[in-house]
């Protein structure tokens, strides 16, 4: 399945729901920033918080996480736009831990129960605003939910998921729901029934569902309807070589000169996509002559 999201709604006006499968951009960015398994499911799920929180939050521009918690994994950062793009990184990629008592990878440990969840709404124009919850659990999906409650005032329901096997990443994604004025204690009762029952959310999508399938299968009771067609999603980085030169261009003419005499070259890695530029000898010069 290709990686997309898709918004829909109940037709009894009760809840709302916002749905992503996002395997092959985990898998991306696993390759990418060459992840362990622990950071690897942790990045996942957290870029399938910032597309599901994207969608939610903005209509323009972009949304970005910073998950900030005491544990080994160090900071983990997701920016995403409502038109599908994503990226993201976390600050140790190597950090490894055992399973947890659960059998999975365990990202709460990785991240940290303590700390903070910083979500920055930039709407394309005018001032970004930034909002602050403590960690529920570090786990992501409790961390994003406990904003939602907090900022919104709104019951809602995150899950985010990230199933890897030795060959990486196999399935990843996740769903919010969002409660509506008109719901009802059934409405409750009805979705947490359903969330017993329906496994996992990569289970699913390793039957071979749809996201309408699979949206209907964990809403069975409720009439879904699509409020979009699917939109594809995928990894993309705002970084360039352009954008690096445009960097070195700032420097005095005197540091550039003298970048270019002492190593020979100057580089930069991109901390969000990994990609590494390079401006050899005489490109520096070129630069120092031109400032
Ligand atoms: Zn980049």
């Amino acid at each position: 399945m290709k990686d997309g999201v898709l918004k829909a709604i109940s037709s009894d006006g009760t809840l709302r729901a916002v749905i992503a499968t996002t395997t092959h951009l985990s898998e991306d960015a696993r390759l990418r920033h060459n992840l362990s398994f622990t950071a690897a499911a942790a990045l996942g799920r957290a870029l399938t918080a910032g597309v599901l929180l994207s969608q939610i939050l903005a209509k323009d521009g972009q949304v970005a996480l910073k998950f900030q918690g005491n544990g080994p994994l160090g900071k983990v950062m997701v920016d995403a736009s409502p038109r599908g793009t994503v990226r993201g990184f976390v600050e140790h990629p190597d950090i490894e831990l055992p399973l947890n008592s659960l059998g999975n990878f365990d990202v709460g440990s990785a991240i940290g129960s303590t700390g903070y969840l910083h979500v920055t709404i930039d709407p394309g124009f005018g001032q970004p605003h930034t909002s602050t919850v403590e960690l529920a659990s570090g786990e992501v999906g409790e961390d994003v939910n406990h904003f939602l409650v907090n900022s919104d005032q709104t019951g809602s329901l995150v899950v985010v998921g990230t199933h890897l096997s030795k060959n990486g990443v196999e399935a990843a994604g996740g769903l919010i729901i969002q409660l509506l004025p008109d719901h009802t204690e059934e409405t409750i009762c009805r979705i947490e029934n359903n969330i017993s029952t329906f496994g996992t959310f990569t289970f699913l999508m390793k039957r071979g569902m749809t996201l309408e399938e699979i949206l209907q299968r964990i809403l069975t009771g409720f009439e879904i309807t699509p409020l979009t067609d699917v939109k594809p999603l995928s990894f993309v980085c705002k970084c360039s070589r352009e954008r690096f030169v445009e960097a070195l261009k700032v420097l005095p003419s005197s540091e550039i000169i003298s970048m270019a005499e002492e190593d020979g070259q100057a580089e930069g890695r991109c901390q969000f996509c990994n990609e590494l530029y390079l401006v050899e000898k005489e490109g520096l010069l070129d630069l120092a002559r031109e400032s």
